[in-house]
């Protein structure tokens, strides 16, 4: 600790998304005091619009099967991972680096780090299913992958395995089981793997609710401050950050926790995460007799949430750059993917339509610790497909390092400097 003796620890934390919040809440409950600052309006980002599905034993989406398809992905505006070709070098070499991750030994290593993490984020999610103030956001009434095609089926099944090994609770059933679980779904699903045991978050419900806990726990938590700069001295390290208003605000630690824009952030404190935004969107759909189970429909890869008062069809993802353009083809291959698995979605009502970036590091590896050269300075961020499922133990990993504790788990593979 580097602060002086009557001076009290402040942590600041750039950023209000659900990571932000965790960490807000973790370094409160470590008795430091916490101010979070956003440059949004907390209400629309990734983990507002999110699927919602706490998916640990996720696979990461750089698998060895992509690069024989990459040519087909650049193309192919229906295609769920979809890249626009643009003359980038940082997406370039961004792509080479997604490349190499989907080596088979490279994407095993990324497998069994992020399951080790997410290990222990559901044991984190249980206890804050636990407490009142969120639990009517959480359910823990499980999830299922479900296969339309052989071939799928018996990639699930194998997945099985791996999840079984890794200290998972998960089981396949077929298509029938299914039915008799949940009449929704269709004659044309073949089988499903079925995670009994995960959760399930209504996102922006989950991060409202969050906010509002923390603030009752005396956290500060400002909207509309958008920060441009951490600010140190060499004696004391971190001594505030400053806002794009020039306004100063004094703290002692500094979390950057700015999802996919904590990349530029960082750059301009000569930390280089080479990340890509990948654009996701929802759609709110109404419908009569929606599926009560939560699904991930496994060839489309559409995730199928019955949450925020309607059925919440999200998916796709797509490397078209920092920006919230629709491109309606794609929001419209939500209902179509979804269709074959779940009955009379085609013909539903669409509610509301969204997009989000999930912040999206080459190697399918968050970005976890300290900033170098900066004492009391550490970032978190690049959760790509799993800032819901991996934000608790992210918020836990900070806590210990803001302390000066040993983290709960090794994080040499998520080190901010690795790339
Ligand atoms: C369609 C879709 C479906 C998904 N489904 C799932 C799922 O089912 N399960 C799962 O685990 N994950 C899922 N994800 C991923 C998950 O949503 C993200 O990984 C997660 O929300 C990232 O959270 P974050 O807090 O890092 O970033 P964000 O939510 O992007 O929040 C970052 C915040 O930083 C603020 N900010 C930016 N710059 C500054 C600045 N300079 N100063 C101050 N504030 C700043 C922004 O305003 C924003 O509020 C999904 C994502 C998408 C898009």
């Amino acid at each position: 600790m580097h602060s002086g003796m009557n001076q009290p620890e402040r942590g600041i934390i750039i950023g209000g998304g659900i990571i932000g919040m965790l960490i807000a809440r973790e370094l409160l409950r470590r008795e430091l005091d916490v101010v979070v600052l956003d440059a949004g309006d907390g209400e629309n980002t990734a983990s507002t619009g999110n699927a919602g599905i706490i998916a640990p034993g996720h696979p990461p989406i750089a698998h060895p099967g992509l690069p024989a398809r990459t040519l087909q992905l650049l193309l192919d505006h229906d295609s769920p991972l979809y890249i626009p070709p643009r003359p980038n070098p940082s997406l370039l070499r961004w792509l080479l680096g997604f490349r190499r991750s989907c080596n088979p030994r490279n994407y095993e290593t990324a497998v069994e780090i992020l399951n080790g993490l997410s290990r222990l984020s559901m044991e984190h999610w249980q206890d804050l299913a636990a407490q009142d103030v969120l639990s009517g956001h959480l359910e823990s009434t499980g999830w299922v992958e479900a296969c339309c095609e052989e071939a799928t089926c018996q990639q699930a099944m194998n997945d099985l395995d791996l999840l079984h090994r890794d200290g998972f609770d998960a089981e396949f059933i077929d298509g029938d089981e299914l039915r008799r679980r949940d009449p929704a779904f269709s004659r044309h699903v073949l089988g499903a793997l079925a995670h009994p045991s995960d959760m399930l978050a209504d996102p922006a419900g989950l991060l409202a609710a969050l906010r509002e806990d923390l603030v009752v726990r005396g956290a500060l938590i400002r909207h509309r401050c958008r920060i441009d700069a951490l600010l140190h001295d060499r004696r004391s390290g971190v001594i505030g950050v400053e806002s794009s208003d020039g306004e100063i605000i004094e703290g002692n630690r500094a979390v950057i926790a700015a999802g996919i824009w904590s990349d530029r952030f960082a750059r301009s404190h000569g930390l280089h995460i080479p990340m890509q935004a990948a654009k996701g969107y929802h759609v709110m759909v109404s419908m009569d007799a929606p599926p009560r189970t939560a699904c991930v429909c496994r060839e489309s890869m559409v995730g199928v949430n019955p949450c925020a008062g309607g059925l919440r069809l999200a998916g796709t993802l797509e490397l078209s750059g920092i920006n919230s353009r629709f491109i309606r083809r794609r929001l419209n291959m939500l209902r179509i993917g979804a269709s074959r698995y779940i009955k009379g979605i085609r013909h539903a009502e669409v509610t509301s339509e969204w997009n989000g970036l999930r912040p999206c590091t080459a190697d399918g590896l968050p970005v976890i610790g300290a900033v170098p050269g900066m004492e009391g300075a550490f970032i978190a961020t690049g959760h790509g497909m799993m800032g819901v499922t991996l934000g608790p133990v992210t918020a836990s990993i900070i806590g210990s390092l803001v302390e000066g504790q040993a983290p709960p788990i090794d994080i040499a593979p998520l080190d901010p400097a690795r790339f």
